[in-house]
């Protein structure tokens, strides 16, 4: 029996809630041809942390970022998610950035107001998949972080998609139909997604959490975390 835990509010956790069916019956509503399990890095049974409701995406954070990068400098965090914010806070010289939700500061990712090379790392999960240009937004990213820093980018990534489907002036029903969300803007493939982060001139590292990590922390087999430098 492993012990399980959470690695964003480091507090044990007999088990992970599972995500709202609710959520899906929007899918099934609205014609969304995928299913959950077609979706990488989403573990639909053990979704969120009980105690901080963080989701899996963000204990893969936290788990990297313990282990592995350097905790000092400062970091860029696009789109917070409160959960792993508190996470984050403690380890960096943290900003966070929001165009319309609560955030340190109000901006836009495809246009940022700081000065080339200005942060050490940062973090953008699950928000280019709601930013018309996200080749912009990418290299808005590249250009502010250092040349020696990393950053970490999650979108949800649909491994049944057959290449990336995009477009930001259609209606909510038809974004509820062809991206998941009536929010989005497009919906990636894993193809799709790589090759925009080679565009904009990052590196990749996938990281992919072991059988231990998968059991003590609720990550889904075939999780990968894309780090960037
Ligand atoms: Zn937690």
């Amino acid at each position: 029996m492993v012990l399980r835990g959470c690695p964003v509010c480091s507090r044990g956790a007999w088990a992970f809630e599972p995500l709202s069916d609710s959520y899906f019956g929007e899918w099934r509503r609205w014609g969304f041809p995928y299913a959950p399990e077609d979706f990488e890095t989403l573990n639909v049974r053990d979704y969120a942390c009980p105690s901080c409701h963080s989701p899996d995406r963000d204990r893969m954070c936290a788990i990297w970022i313990g282990r592995r990068a350097v905790r000092t400098g400062s970091l860029l965090d696009v789109g917070p998610s409160p959960s792993l914010a508190g996470f984050l806070r403690t380890r960096f010289d943290y900003l966070s950035l929001d165009a319309i939700r609560d955030a340190d500061v109000r901006g836009d990712v495809q246009e940022l107001t700081y000065s080339a090379d200005s942060f050490d790392a940062f973090v953008c999960s699950h928000v280019l998949e709601h930013v018309p240009d996200d080749r912009r937004a990418l290299a808005e990213l590249r250009r502010v972080l250092r040349p020696d820093g990393w950053g970490i980018v999650m979108v949800p990534v649909c491994l049944a998609a057959p290449s990336i489907d995009e477009d930001g002036g259609v209606d909510e029903a038809t974004a509820w139909r062809r991206f998941g969300q009536g929010d989005h803007v497009r919906l990636y493939d894993r193809a799709g997604f790589l090759e925009r982060l080679a565009e904009a001139g990052f590196q990749l590292e996938e990281w992919r959490p072991r059988m231990f990590d998968r059991l003590r922390y609720g990550l889904a087999r075939g999780s990968v975390l894309y780090v960037v430098k």
